[in-house]
């Protein structure tokens, strides 16, 4: 694992922009994977701003909420057009679909999405109980893309984007940690003191279900960017 500290969050985006763009520019990425919420906002803008070329790169995202629609404002395809895909090119964009009418048959379909189009670089960002992706504390190392019932804490976390609190969906479909370690190469982002306590168990706990972002540990190509805060207790 390689722990890159930053000053702040903006610094950590470069950081991480840094290292995609020298990839891209090698020609060492087809496919990059990519993570939504608050923690890659900045990244996103910084990649829109960037020069690199990225028309000939496919896209496959972690999750979606389950129930709502792409053209739903809360749901991550909505997020993934507003913030990178109506600014920036790319050959083409894979998500869990949120209105699948069978749920299995939508990880099945996700997973051969993955197997058709293998992950060369993942972002993610971790949740404050350790989780990655939404593959909650407990989620089997061996999991597949599937349907999770999100935590109370995650709900809670994530309510700030919706109006009403009841609004928060109470299920995703997520890739599993499986399908996230089968990723070349992974770079996580952690901005902020609420992820000190999550970076501290993912990086130098036991590699343990409980924290399912300290399977990390066991990932040969890792590359950890935090910023003083979320970094703290390292
Ligand atoms: P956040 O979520 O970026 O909104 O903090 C990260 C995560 O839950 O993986």
């Amino acid at each position: 694992m390689q722990i890159i500290k930053t000053q702040n969050k903006l610094a950590g985006s470069q950081k991480g922009l840094e290292i995609i763009e020298e990839a891209i520019r090698a020609g060492k990425v087809n496919t990059l994977g990519l993570a939504t919420g608050s923690t890659p906002e900045l990244f996103y803008q910084e990649l829109v701003k960037s020069d690199v070329d990225t028309s000939n790169i496919t896209t496959t995202n972690l999750d979606e909420y389950v129930g709502l629609a792409a053209d739903d404002v809360n749901s991550y395809h909505y997020y993934m057009n507003d913030l990178l895909f109506s600014k920036k090119a790319f050959k083409e964009s894979f998500l869990p679909d949120g209105t699948a009418e069978d749920p299995e048959a939508e990880c099945v379909r996700y997973e051969r999405v993955l197997a058709e189009h293998p992950i060369d670089i993942q972002i993610l960002g971790i949740g404050t109980n350790g989780h990655i992706g939404f593959n909650e504390p407990g989620t089997s190392f061996d999991s597949l893309t599937h349907k999770v019932e999100l935590t109370v804490s995650t709900r809670e976390a994530n309510k700030v984007h919706f109006e009403k609190e009841e609004d928060v969906p109470t299920h995703a479909y997520s890739m599993g940690i499986k399908s996230i370690m089968n990723a070349k190469k992974i770079i996580l982002f952690a901005f902020g003191t609420s992820k000190a306590e999550a970076i501290k168990n993912a990086v130098n706990g036991p590699v343990d279900e409980n924290c399912p972002g300290s399977v990390l540990q066991n990932h040969p190509d890792v590359t950890i960017i935090v910023d003083e805060e979320a970094g703290a207790l390292l």
